[in-house]
């Protein structure tokens, strides 16, 4: 099952890949984990890539196009994948377009994960981050047990500086008009399965396992 995950920043894109990819064994793959690690590792992408993050923007086309592409030829994309936070552009979407081709693979499904803009803020600028194992928490719908801590591996939980208030803002007036026009290009392939989701994160897993069956073969 070849998947992608469209949605705003803070949507629950991530969260649910990582519940999708558990329950079908399928890996998930994430852009923005790929470039902040990148960061972490201090690596000639990731010195790329920080500036570009930190201020709210996007990685260039060529760059994201050439990491995605590598990454889905992997054996453990054999039986499938879900892609998170990538296409972001038509010009990326063409490009995983022509991928797929190539590698005789064809997309399933393109899931719309719809949330309204004053939950997004809310989500993103109280969401805080692993900066060990990546694991994601909320202050007030998803708190560590101890405060500061994360409860899998005992790692600092941090605020991404993309999380940041005012870069928040800046991300999603860039990521809307973008993700707009991906909207309308999976539409027009039939592709395009929107979820209403101010919802609770079990509920909307549910309903996308519902989505999945009905037009998954
Ligand atoms: P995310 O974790 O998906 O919100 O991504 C964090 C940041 O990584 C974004 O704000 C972009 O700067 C960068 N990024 C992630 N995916 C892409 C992509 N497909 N194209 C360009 N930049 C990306």
């Amino acid at each position: 099952m070849n998947l992608i995950i469209l949605g705003l920043p803070g949507a629950g894109k991530g969260t649910q890949a990582k519940k999708l990819s558990n329950k079908y064994s399928i890996p998930h793959i994430s852009t923005g984990d790929i470039f902040r690690s990148a960061i972490k590792n201090e690596t000639e992408l990731g010195k790329k890539a920080k500036q570009i993050i930190d201020s709210g923007g996007l990685v260039p086309d060529e760059i994201t196009n050439d990491i995605v592409k590598e990454r889905i030829k992997l054996d453990d994309c054999n039986n499938g994948f879900i892609l998170d936070g990538y296409p972001r552009t038509i010009y990326q979407a063409e490009a995983l377009e022509t991928m797929l081709e190539e590698m005789n693979k064809e997309l399933d499904l393109a899931l719309y994960i719809n949330v309204s803009r004053d939950e997004l803020i809310k989500r993103l600028t109280h969401r805080r981050t692993c900066s060990n194992c990546g694991a994601i928490y909320h202050l007030d719908y998803k708190p560590p047990k101890k405060e500061g801590i994360c409860d899998k591996c005992g790692g600092k939980l941090i605020q991404r500086s993309d999380d940041k208030e005012k870069v928040v803002n800046e991300r999603l007036k860039l990521n809307k008009e973008n993700l707009m026009k991906l909207i309308e290009f999976y539409k027009k392939r039939s592709k395009l399965i929107t979820v209403k989701s101010d919802a609770g994160i079990n509920e909307v897993f549910d309903k996308i396992n519902d989505i999945i069956k009905e037009h998954v073969k």
